[in-house]
């Protein structure tokens, strides 16, 4: 028990500082993130809502859907905005071994040229932060300090506005999802978020490595 308890922290602390979860440097900046996508309908009203504010954002996508919507992937480049890999298969790293999650990194690095890396479920072993380093070297782990629970089919739209607005500060990378299971809540939140990230006088900006 002992053991189990002094070394999840070191074995966490090793991952987390690993990972980038917010940005420093840009004192009146937030980082606006969009995972799983591109999907059909929540990927162009995203890029939609965006373009309002001339807002920039950073789109962790999944290889598989990059290949299934290959127009809408590249309309995130056009507009501006950065791409991250998010793998081909949406995999959990717990769950993956270790060869088969770098292999679907590759893979959806094929069709996502990026130095920018989410894990699915926020999900990775020491072993493959450390595996991702050395195959891909200029590749960043981007977590994030705002996780809006769009994905959570039990919380109100407005409890997900709340989450946000309470937690987003500058510097801060929030999370949302262009994906058919987030777009209840996304629909209600990311309009009101912007607007409110615009009175803030907050820059909202792609992502840089
Ligand atoms: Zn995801």
């Amino acid at each position: 028990m002992r053991n189990y308890l002094v070394k999840t922290p070191v074995l966490l602390k090793a991952i987390y500082n690993r990972c980038v979860w917010h940005i420093n440097e840009h004192a009146n900046s937030v980082y606006i993130t969009f995972d799983d996508g591109p999907h059909i309908a929540a990927t162009p009203f995203v890029l939609e809502q965006l373009r309002k504010y001339n807002a920039k954002a950073t789109f962790f996508c999944i290889g598989k859907n990059v290949e299934e919507h290959p127009a809408i992937f590249q309309q995130i480049l056009d507009e501006g905005h950065a791409v991250g890999n998010h793998t081909f298969n949406h995999l959990n790293g717990w769950k993956t071994e270790n060869f088969s999650y770098f292999k679907n990194i590759k893979k959806a690095s094929g069709f996502i040229e990026s130095n920018m890396f989410r894990p699915p479920y926020g999900r990775i072993t020491l072993n493959q932060a450390i595996g991702i380093e050395r195959m891909f070297p200029k590749m960043k782990i981007i977590m994030w300090d705002v996780l809006s629970g769009d994905f959570d089919i039990a919380l109100e739209p407005n409890a997900c506005l709340n989450n946000v607005i309470q937690t987003t500060k500058p510097g801060s990378i929030v999370v949302f999802h262009d994906s058919a299971k987030a777009w209840d809540r996304l629909y209600y939140t990311l309009p009101a978020f912007l607007k409110y990230c615009h009175q803030k006088g907050w820059n909202m900006k792609k992502l840089n490595f």
